[in-house]
């Protein structure tokens, strides 16, 4: 909990980080990773919290510049109202404070994570236990992007299976499915292996999809999209790989919602898409509760939220290997370093509060903006 007197103000730095070669989806290209982080300053310390919107609107609505302009204008000095009004603030206070807001789920996850940072370091707690960790080490798996060049695709994967991931993950898109994942398939016959559509596929490609099903795959993420459930609960009924949601679901509502339908066999849980880690704790217990493996998905996010999604992993319900490859094989420079990653795991944090803080002189090298909202006390 945050006491009336202890917040000074809110610093929102946007910084941009470039990724190591572009990152080709079947939801759009990026070559540089803007992040929006909140930092929380008060009388006795700091908490911080990553927003992981993208360059552009293309996976979901939100978009790193759309999320600093929605922190400054809207999100902040409402959430600091709240807490003038109430005299205090504790994290499960925060989605409630916000609620009048439609969407933006990133950026309130933003500052749940700050809120949530101060409050575990006061409670001497880690976040891995304040979630319901119950893993003290998880499985780690990799993605790689589309990438055309049939020896370079290759070599991506067998970089990634060198290094000891657990599992690879492939974009794929319509054009770019059945024989890129084949050569794959063929020259790794053994590795977990599934794929990631990004929702670019329609039913007319259900013949494509359902090719697939020779290659062993461990799961097809969002073939189709976000807002079709029904075309995903039809393709289950005649494809024999597990689907599984990601952009579909952003509350429990949807889970409910998409079990209710036959819609998948398994989920994609990222706390940036469903409102914070708070959220997707409540995801995963719905998931648990009807039977269905979850994972947690990766935003190609800063060492920041990335270490923090290891916590989440360490929960029972987290039985598929997670996105949480080191941010360094993507960005050319992170902010933090990452918890390393030994034999395809990665060992959950117990230090309090948040596992991993932004460094201040990488930030200050690689920050574009830096506003600080000042708090009016009553
Ligand atoms: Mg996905």
């Amino acid at each position: 909990m945050i006491p009336f007197s202890w917040i000074d103000g809110v610093e929102l730095i946007k910084v941009l980080l470039r990724h190591r070669r572009t990152v080709h989806t079947g939801a759009g290209d990026y070559e540089v990773r803007p992040v929006v982080f909140v930092h929380l300053l008060g009388s006795d310390g700091e908490g911080w919290g990553e927003c992981v919107a993208l360059a552009r609107p293309t996976y979901t609505e939100e978009y790193a510049d759309g999320a600093l302009a929605v922190l400054e204008g809207v999100l902040v000095p409402m959430l600091m109202e709240c807490w003038s009004a109430r005299g205090y603030l504790t994290a499960t206070q925060v989605g409630e404070c916000l609620h009048r807001i439609r969407g933006h789920p990133m950026s309130k996850m933003a500052l749940e994570m700050a809120v949530l940072d101060i409050e575990l370091k006061t409670a001497k707690l880690s976040l891995a236990d304040r979630l319901g960790g119950t893993r003290k080490r998880v499985e780690v798996g990799a993605v790689v992007g589309i990438n055309t060049d049939e020896k370079g695709l290759l070599s991506e994967v067998a970089v990634l299976v060198e290094k000891g991931y657990r599992r690879v993950k492939m974009k794929i898109m319509p054009g770019f499915d059945v024989c890129p994942t084949r050569k794959v398939r063929e020259e790794f016959p053994d590795l977990q292996l599934q794929v990631d559509a990004n929702g670019s596929y329609t039913t007319s490609q259900i013949p494509e999809l359902i090719a697939l099903d020779t290659l062993s795959l461990s799961l097809l993420e969002q073939p189709f999209a976000d807002d079709d459930l029904l075309s995903h609960a039809e393709l289950r009924k005649v494809m024999s790989t597990p689907i599984c949601l990601d952009e579909s679901i952003r509350s429990v509502n949807d889970v409910h919602l998409a079990i209710a339908l036959g819609a998948c066999d398994s989920l994609c849980v990222k706390p940036g898409r469903v409102g914070g880690y708070l959220s997707a704790v409540a995801i995963h217990d719905v998931c648990v509760g009807a039977g269905m493996p979850v994972w947690c998905g990766g935003m190609y996010e800063t060492a920041v939220a990335r270490s923090a999604n290891v916590s989440l992993a360490s929960l029972p319900g987290f039985s598929l290997p997670s996105d949480l490859e080191a941010p360094s094989d993507y960005l050319e420079v992170d902010v933090a370093e990452m918890l390393e990653v030994r034999y395809g795991e990665i060992d959950v944090p117990t230090s309090y509060g948040l596992p991993v803080w932004p460094d201040e002189d990488i930030l200050m090298q690689v920050a574009t903006e830096r506003r600080w909202i000042p708090v009016k006390k009553q």
